[in-house]
């Protein structure tokens, strides 16, 4: 299908990523975007914008018809949706193809039938790959059989789950029994279909995904695999590229990948995931979009994922350029915009002072600025970084002078959990697993400093007194000047 405009249906650092690569391919780009995201970044950069609405996702964001209306209205006869929000919805897909708007990502079909856990466990069996004990349960009776079929402790699932929502471990029958109403409830309103299963729950595993690539010609490119281990409540917070699995094993996942792509006519990116313990792997699931932690193997394999599926969806051939073949080691850290020592709370507020890093293979995805406001609305990342090196040693070090260099004021982040993380002896061996960070975070807690997070505490209110007072004058702004006159007043 051709075009020469896309719309952007997300915001922050991904809308603004998509843009660059429009621009590369010489495409125009209408930002779909909410009331409170003027400031942006993406805001500045793209060609056009259209405000779709009220700042709750609900109203924009999430809001099919306003989105397509949207695109319309600006001529755009292409749409990528970024991660999150409506990346997954097949509903959404649909609309866009009923409107004539490529949809850049995968037919609403196959995003239907791969964001159905079950469905999408069912393919990958065909294609060999082992998946975990699991039982569906329809009603309550025998949930009891069922349960001790998978054994304890299992996992309660939302089919159609995503984002860690729909999703809680249970250790006995008393907690299943009271935790199914609930995921019931979280899968109806989140993904508005209430389908559960019980799933075998592995306590000692590592998380690792397998980028996959199809083209529109129909042609398989598996792109190595990520360790994402480093999660906190079932969220990444530090990816790397490559895994140090046994190669004999990467080898068989590939194998299994490449075979699992090939039983389906999909095409665009997508990324397998699998828990690893011991010499054993399992599928989790399939997600049908962008990664957050595409970068990673964007940096190892000198590929652009985002362009080369504005290219799938435009007919093109993809990755010709290139000798795909991995190279180095990269990590990426998720800087989000919470609190480490309140259990990371979402912290919000304009940022008053925000310094990236800088350096040779140090990569940046960030959507805000100074003076850009963090909203409540959404989701808590506020930047990626994203080194490469030719080892690992090396990348982590550079990682490590990377965090150094990020200054943000105003707002708490994550950045010296993040620091504490990759010091820490099990990451610096590869021994990070799922659930690994709930300890090494009470470790971090009891002994970081106190007395300096109340200094910042103090510091922040005056600063942020001090910049509403002024109002969101951006760049003219210095937060330490003010500071300093204000302390003089
Ligand atoms: P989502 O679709 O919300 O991302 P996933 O099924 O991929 O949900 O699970 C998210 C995370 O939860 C995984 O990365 C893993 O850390 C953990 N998890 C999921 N299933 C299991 C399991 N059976 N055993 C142990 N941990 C699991």
């Amino acid at each position: 299908m051709a075009f020469e405009k896309v719309a952007i249906a997300n915001r922050g650092e991904i809308a603004k990523r998509i843009i660059v690569s429009c621009h590369e391919l010489n495409l125009k780009t209408v930002l779909l975007y909410a009331k409170g995201d003027i400031q942006q970044e993406a805001y500045r950069m793209a060609d056009e914008r259209v405000c779709i609405g009220d700042s709750e996702p609900i109203h924009s964001y999430l809001n099919i018809s306003a989105l397509i209306e949207g695109a319309k209205f600006k001529g755009a006869k292409a749409l990528h949706p970024g991660y999150g929000f409506l990346s997954e919805n097949s509903q959404f897909a649909k609309s866009c193809e009923d409107n004539q708007i490529a949809f850049i990502g995968p037919c609403s079909k196959d995003i239907s039938l791969f964001g159905n856990k079950m469905k999408a466990r069912k393919i990958a069996q065909k294609a060999g790959i082992p998946v975990l004990a699991s039982e569906k349960i329809s009603s309550k009776d025998k949930l009891k059989e069922k349960a001790e079929k998978v054994t304890y402790p299992l996992m309660v699932k939302a089919s159609c789950g995503g984002g860690g929502r729909g999703l809680r471990l249970v250790n006995n029958l008393e907690e299943l029994e009271n935790i199914i109403p609930l995921v019931r409830q979280e899968a109806l309103q989140n993904f508005n279909k209430e389908d559960i299963f019980l799933e075998k729950y592995l306590n000692q595993a590592k998380h690792i995904e397998v980028q996959v690539f199809i083209s529109a010609k129909g042609e398989i490119f598996i792109l190595g695999d990520r360790d994402c281990s480093s999660q906190r409540r079932h969220q990444k917070i530090i990816e790397e590229a490559p895994s140090l699995l046994p190669l004999k094993m990467k080898e068989k996942m590939r194998e299994l990948c490449y075979k699992f792509c090939s039983l389906m006519n999909y095409r665009g990116a997508g990324t397998l995931e699998f828990l690893v313990q011991g010499d054993k792997f399992f599928f989790l699931e399939m997600n049908t979009r962008i990664q957050v932690e595409h970068t990673v193997t964007e940096m190892i394999y000198g590929v652009d994922l985002i362009k080369a599926q504005i290219l799938t969806a435009l007919g093109q051939a993809v990755f010709l350029d290139r000798d795909l073949k991995a190279q180095g080691h990269s990590i990426q850290c998720r800087i989000c915009a919470e609190d480490p020592h309140q259990d990371f709370l979402p912290s919000i507020g304009p940022l008053l002072s925000c310094v990236w890093p800088l350096g040779q293979n140090i990569r940046v995805d960030t959507g805000f600025q100074q003076g850009d406001q963090i909203s409540s609305f959404y989701d808590s990342l506020i930047s990626k970084i994203v080194v490469w090196d030719t080892t690992r040693k090396g990348a982590m070090q550079k990682m490590k002078q990377a965090l150094n260099q990020t200054i943000i004021f105003g707002i708490f982040t994550n950045i010296s959990f993040l620091n504490f993380l990759l010091s820490h002896e099990d990451f610096i061996k590869n021994q990070i697993q799922i659930n690994s960070l709930e300890k090494i975070h009470k470790n971090w807690q009891t002994n970081s400093l106190p007395l300096q997070k109340e200094l910042l505490e103090s510091v922040f209110k005056e600063l942020q007194s001090s910049f509403n007072r002024k109002g969101l004058k951006k760049r003219s702004f210095n937060p330490w000047s003010d500071f300093l006159t204000n302390k003089e007043e």
